[in-house]
């Protein structure tokens, strides 16, 4: 062999041994855990940090924690939120705009889910059911679904709703949560009677152990602490129902962990979902506002019940088989004059005094007539039969009602449907989220913008449904197999989450999904 050969041979050689071995392959999860927690602001991860010992100290040591992510689309809802999470995909895509909207095809107003076609299984009988069928666009459930396989995707939550939009169309079932029955129900959509493990639930009447049942401060030292409330004894709208306690949350806990036994998730052939949308922190929160203690309070027992959570999928499905993604649908704006007492900007608009505004100056331009459909006055619906009966331009009557939207001082800008429709918005990112909550076949004739901290309607308590930070700002934290552990501050989408997750799992992204891959985090 002549020397220069060798050479090249060492060479060859030394290359192939200095290559690093391509990674192996992460690792397939057994499971996948998707946890939401209603109207858990980014900063409630932080704020109370020092309180929590349990799931939120797993999640944010164990696992991928995204500091700056964000919603995409201006209407932070709970509907558009939970559509968003495991779909990836924009209310301009997916059709989810609100948690209601006017349905001109049928004259009436209809929620998410609202499904007449169906019945409700389990609760009192003939009341219609829910379904997933507004909902446009595929999950990564209905992903690892339609590739075929024994995979089982089960959503879980008190509202139906969150039940059910996460899960998607090909879900095993979506069981919520009927108050005027105190059981947990599913719908026709899904099967006609609920499986024994459910119907043992119900059985069991688990709501019977909270009635009268004080709730208490967490860390009280002894039993004189004050109570927050009184279960059944309705106090600034908490404990008025079971939703609105912290056992709201336990009961979605303890049923999902009879969903993980019934369906033996976690134990077929290819990978599960299960997804748990914690509904008692926006009830509450709506009631008192972010700055109120019992908001601490039930951050601090949801982080308990978190970890219970975990505890318990470790045990069935084994450590390191689980791959859970947790995130919130919105954030939360400071109750109004709570923001007064502190010298912060904020208010209320009262919904009926916009509407009259716009109906006066319809009147004015236009004659008299019902210019305006039942509905909200942030997001209304114009009488098309009186425009045409009329021979007006939609256009023109929407911007006439707009021009008189903005003659109210806190109202900071009135969108036509023509302007978001043709692209003519402010090219900032208030202007792209309101044209990607934006569906021209289901959302209202103008969408009407508030300033910050200020609040449509009530008179009492918070809301959210803003493109400002404190109802688009949540936190999203990844735990489990071929997720590396760590901080990560670049700003990302809640649409990131899907197709994450197939990415991970080897399923095609959902098909309204525009969120990119998170490979920062990936092993
Ligand atoms: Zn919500």
């Amino acid at each position: 062999m002549s020397r220069a050969i060798r050479t090249l041979l060492l060479s060859v050689v030394t290359v192939t041994v200095l290559l690093p071995a391509p990674p192996a392959p992460a690792k397939k999860p057994k499971l996948v855990l998707a946890i939401v927690v209603d109207q858990f602001r980014y900063d409630y991860l932080l704020r109370f940090r020092q309180d929590y010992n349990s799931g939120f100290v797993r999640l944010l040591q164990q696992g991928a924690f995204f500091t700056d992510a964000h919603y995409l689309h201006a209407t932070t809802v709970t509907a558009v939120g939970h559509s968003t999470f495991l779909s990836g995909a924009t209310p301009s895509i997916s059709g989810i705009i609100a948690n209601e909207w006017y349905d001109r095809e049928s004259a009436q107003t209809v929620t998410s889910v609202f499904d007449p076609s169906s019945k409700l299984v389990g609760g009192l009988a003939d009341k219609p059911g829910s379904s997933p069928r507004r909902l446009l666009v595929s999950t990564v459930g209905d992903e690892i679904k339609m590739q075929g396989g024994d995979s089982k995707v089960i959503g879980v939550s008190i509202k139906d709703r969150s039940a059910i939009l996460p899960a998607g169309h090909m879900a095993d079932g979506a069981y919520w949560y009927a108050d005027e029955s105190n059981a947990w129900v599913t719908s026709t959509y899904y099967r006609s009677a609920l499986p024994e493990w459910a119907k043992k639930v119900n059985q069991e009447e688990p709501y019977k152990a909270y009635i009268g049942a004080k709730w208490l401060p967490y860390d009280a030292a002894d039993g004189s602490a004050k109570p927050f409330c009184t279960m059944g004894v309705s106090k600034a709208g908490i404990c008025g129902s079971i939703e609105a306690t912290p056992w709201g949350n336990e009961m979605i806990e303890e049923f999902a962990e009879r969903a993980i036994d019934g369906e033996d998730l976690g134990r077929h052939s290819g990978t599960d979902v299960l997804t748990v949308s914690f509904s008692a922190n926006d009830y509450v929160g709506h009631a008192v506002g972010p700055d109120d203690p019992s908001v601490r309070d039930i951050s601090i027992r949801t982080d308990r019940l978190l970890g219970k959570l975990l505890t318990f999928v470790d045990q069935r499905v084994g450590t390191g088989n689980t791959l859970v993604v947790f995130t919130a649908d919105h954030g939360v704006a400071p109750v109004p004059e709570v923001n007064a007492a502190r010298k912060m900007p904020g208010g209320r608009i009262p919904d009926a005094e916009l509407i009259q505004k716009m109906t006066t100056a319809l009147t004015k331009r236009f004659g008299p007539g019902k210019w305006l459909l039942p509905g909200p006055a942030a997001t209304p619906y114009l009488n098309l039969e009186l425009i045409d009966s009329h021979k007006l331009d939609r256009a023109e009557v929407e911007r006439v009602a707009a021009e008189a939207a903005l003659t109210d001082s806190h109202i900071a800008r009135a969108y036509t449907r023509e302007d978001i429709l043709n692209g003519r918005v402010q090219q900032d990112t208030i202007g792209r989220a309101v044209t990607l909550g934006f569906y021209g076949r289901r959302s209202g004739d103008l969408y009407i913008l508030q300033e910050p901290y200020y609040l449509f309607g009530g008179t009492t308590g918070t809301s959210h449904g803003t493109p400002y930070t404190y109802d688009n700002h949540v936190p999203i934290v990844f735990l489990g197999p071929g997720i590396r552990p760590g901080t990560y501050s670049r700003t990302v989408a809640v649409n990131d989450i899907a197709p994450t997750l197939a990415a991970i799992l080897g399923v095609t992204e959902p098909s309204g999904s525009v969120g990119r891959v998170l490979t920062e985090m990936l092993q």
